[in-house]
């Protein structure tokens, strides 16, 4: 039997071929926040939403050494940890959920960050991309595909989802690649899409990957965000309103 060409082989095929091709492009890639234990981690992820992972890696050399630890972090004082995390966008939410995540950590699982998705979804501020980067890089368990916005965007613009909810694309990915390359997928589409498929430019020409992807010289935005992306930018929307009206009311003061 002959193997159809690329753009007309079926998605399972081409999700195949991508990885391999992926795999060859970035073969040293790896989670590129910086950690030194799993509660660092956790607490470097969930700084990392609406943040660029760079950001992240400034802000945390000082806050783990302030707070090495969940102990640490669940005793601080709270107006120190939100200041040490303030470059980090919507860090008020941020401070709040590490603080009350580490201390349901030292309440609940004697300090250890806990290695089930059902147990990591009970900590404050945490969602499944949370938890399938704290379960694939601390631990080198997966469970789920880790969906961020470039492995979105990508899986997207390659065909291999309709969806752009992360739950629901993560479901798509799940049922296309093989699970020992789940993290795999996430963090080589993530180098790709920084280095070559950006949101508003994708660099189709120079792309090792155009002859499987539908859009190619297409440049397809994203349809409308996902429900939990929505909810994030409300609630960023919010806390910006909020840093406003205190600016101002301390102004007139
Ligand atoms: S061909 Fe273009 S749209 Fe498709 S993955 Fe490459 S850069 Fe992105």
């Amino acid at each position: 039997m002959t193997t159809p060409p690329p753009k007309r082989r079926s998605p399972k095929q081409r999700a195949l071929e991508v990885l391999a091709r992926v795999k060859a492009l970035y073969p040293d890639a790896k989670c590129s926040l910086d950690f030194e234990t799993p509660v660092q981690l956790l607490i470097a992820t969930i700084l990392s939403a609406q943040c660029t992972d760079e950001r992240v890696n400034k802000v945390t050399p000082e806050l783990f050494r302030r707070f090495p630890d969940a102990a640490a972090i669940a005793s601080a004082d709270p107006l120190e940890l939100e200041d040490l995390v303030k470059s980090t966008n919507f860090f008020r939410n941020k401070a709040k959920n590490i603080q009350a995540a580490c201390r349901r950590i030292m309440e609940v699982y004697g300090g250890e960050v806990p290695q089930t998705m059902e147990d990591l979804l009970t900590l404050p501020g945490v969602a499944r991309k949370t938890s399938n980067v704290v379960l694939a890089n601390a631990f080198g368990i997966n469970l789920g595909v880790t969906v961020d916005t470039h492995v979105k965007r990508l899986s997207y613009r390659l065909g291999l989802t309709k969806h752009t909810d992360p739950v629901k694309v993560e479901q798509d990915l799940i049922k296309l690649l093989p699970r020992p390359d789940w993290e795999n997928w996430s963090i080589r589409l993530i180098y790709h899409g920084r280095a070559v498929c950006n949101a508003r430019k994708p660099d189709c020409d120079r792309c090792e990957l155009a002859d499987l992807c539908p859009s190619a010289g297409k440049a397809v935005m994203l349809p409308e965000t996902g429900s939990s992306e929505k909810k994030l930018a409300r609630a960023i929307a919010t806390e910006t309103a909020k840093t406003t009206r205190n600016r101002k009311s301390s102004a007139k003061a």
